[in-house]
């Protein structure tokens, strides 16, 4: 295997073992909602929305939408209301904001922490900049760890390819 076919298997593989292997510590998104954007941050295990629901219950269809789309990478959202994580309306819609992601979401920045077989490695975006502290990406500009957060959030975020600068 070359190792560009060996760095998609191992990304992918990642990506699908992200419950145990990434640890989201924080991230900041915009959500195109059916009334309107929302910005949605997370750091430390807090959520933030800055939607009216959110302000009133301290979880929303957007931020379900994330933990959707990360699943145990990230904590779930707290609320004191309750039964307000299983009212099928909103989840309904934060399962079709989450299959929509491509669409939806546009992320801003985020840092992750990602255990992977060789050691752990933090990888950050930032504005469409890719950047992780493993030695392949030093030399590539692109890692397995990187594909496997492509994986993760599909169109949300910028492919880190372009990201390197083109030879003329
Ligand atoms: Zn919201
Ligand atoms: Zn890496």
């Amino acid at each position: 295997m070359d190792s560009t076919a060996s760095r998609i298997v191992k990304a992918r593989q990642y990506a699908e073992e992200r419950d145990r292997r990434i640890k989201v510590r924080s991230v900041e998104v915009e959500l195109q909602g059916d009334n309107g954007n929302h910005l949605i941050s997370y750091e430390a295990g807090k959520w933030d929305c800055s939607c009216e629901e959110f302000s009133l219950r301290e979880v929303c269809a957007h931020v379900m939408a994330m933990e959707e789309v990360l699943g145990n990478a990230v904590e779930p959202a707290l609320s004191d209301v309750p039964g307000i994580h299983s009212s099928a309306s909103r989840i309904v819609k934060a399962r079709q904001y989450a299959e929509e992601r491509d669409k939806r979401f546009h992320v801003h920045e985020f840092e992750v922490e990602l255990h992977g077989d060789n050691g752990d490695h933090t990888i950050t975006y930032d504005g469409g900049t890719w950047r992780c502290c493993c030695e392949e990406f030093a030399l590539r500009q692109v890692c397995a760890h990187v594909m496997a957060l492509e994986e993760i959030l599909g169109d949300a975020v910028e492919p880190a390819m372009l990201a390197v600068p083109r030879m003329n």
